[in-house]
């Protein structure tokens, strides 16, 4: 997710923030939406509208950018958190309902991946703490109002977001328990069953009040949890296969120092779309196809593959396990992944590699039920 229609911003800890093209669009509204409400916030916070000083769409785009800003601090509450139980992220990128931190990579426990998926909502609980104190002694009008106004939203998203239902951190964090006490796909398939029976309830809420914000929530938690749980089942039939068994031992690769123009030939030569970059046998990124056809041109005889590289690179290792190989691939922008052993490039996984493992599983497990059957008759 994330890759097409949007633009990266900037990196956290390495991460890169990405704009999806939908956020712009919602920036605007939300501000003519905060511009509306004022009044009757303002009169919430006790304070006399007629005391702001800002013109009011003024006002509502600073809060709009605010408020996404602690959706980022949301996001990246679930990244720094998921970090220590050792998740991966690919990105984060903010869009129409807020923020989504692509996971490359669950921690391994189902502690941690809960620990990871309450931090967002405690994060937005905190701000909406420092925010309600800070607008108790905060001196002028519009600054009160401001800090006001965002802690009434951050304990808006907090609550949202614990609801137990995909896609929201709550759905997550019931996953994550069930998980102790049953197969992950089981787990998954519980979570999802709750979270379409809400969404119902939020869609008969919707239509019975005339409310659209309503209406929206029930139809992205349908969708989230079908999603989440066609992922789980997928990886479910990759369960016991290891990297070992689903990569290919060869790894196509160029040095970081080779120029963009050679690297495009050898490409056409090879019919190959993605190499692996090393510089002094160290693996430091990747190139696909697409890349450098966007740098090919006026520039391209003198560019070098490191200018061009995708940096951020996801590794596997051989004794991992296949079906998060699987969701890392899925995850990320490459239509293959490095397989690392002891810092050496030893191979790669594709969803060729991958299939011809499960294929390969299957025959040798059709393969044993003949010999049984042959031995019963
Ligand atoms: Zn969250």
């Amino acid at each position: 997710m994330g890759g097409k229609g949007s633009l990266t911003i900037g990196r956290v800890w390495g991460i890169p923030v990405r704009l999806h093209f939908s956020f712009l669009i919602v920036l605007p509204y939300l501000a003519w939406v905060i511009a509306q409400t004022t009044p009757v916030l303002a009169g919430m916070a006790g304070i006399d509208p007629g005391t702001l000083v800002l013109p009011r769409l003024g006002l509502g785009a600073l809060l709009a950018v605010a408020l996404f800003a602690c959706v980022l601090v949301h996001e990246f509450s679930h990244v720094f958190v998921g970090r220590l139980g050792g998740g991966r992220f690919s990105g984060v990128t903010l869009m129409l309902v807020g923020g989504v931190s692509e996971v490359v990579e669950l921690p391994r426990k189902p502690m941690h991946e809960a620990a990871m998926a309450i931090a967002g909502p405690v994060a937005s609980l905190l701000l909406a703490v420092v925010g309600y104190l800070g607008h108790l002694i905060a001196g002028p009008a519009d600054l009160r109002f401001g800090l006001f106004y965002l802690a009434y939203v951050n304990l808006a998203l907090a609550l949202f977001n614990l609801l137990p239902a995909f896609p929201m951190d709550g759905g997550r964090i019931v996953r994550a328990l069930l998980s102790k006490v049953t197969t992950r796909v089981r787990a998954t398939r519980v979570a999802s069953v709750l979270g379409q029976l809400m969404a119902v309830l939020f869609l008969i809420g919707g239509l019975l009040s005339f409310n659209w914000v309503l209406l929206l929530i029930g139809l992205l938690v349908v969708g989230g949890a079908r999603a989440e749980l066609e992922m789980v089942k997928s990886s479910a039939a990759l369960d016991g296969l290891r990297v070992e068994q689903g990569m290919q031992r060869f790894a196509p690769t160029v040095d970081a120092g080779d120029g963009v123009a050679m690297v495009l030939e050898r490409m056409r030569r090879e019919v190959r779309t993605t190499y692996f970059v090393l510089s002094r046998g160290d693996l430091v990124g990747a190139v696909t196809a697409a890349e450098l056809k966007r740098h090919d041109g006026a520039g391209a005889a003198f560019a070098r593959i490191s200018d061009v590289m995708q940096r951020d690179v996801p590794r596997l290792e051989p004794d991992q396990e296949l079906g998060q190989a699987a969701q890392m691939l899925r995850a990320s922008r490459l239509t293959m992944l490095p397989v690392v052993q002891a810092q050496d490039l030893v191979g790669f996984v594709s969803l060729g590699t991958i299939a011809r493992a499960v294929r390969e599983r299957d025959e040798a497990q059709a393969r044993g039920r003949a010999l049984r059957e042959q031995e019963a008759t």
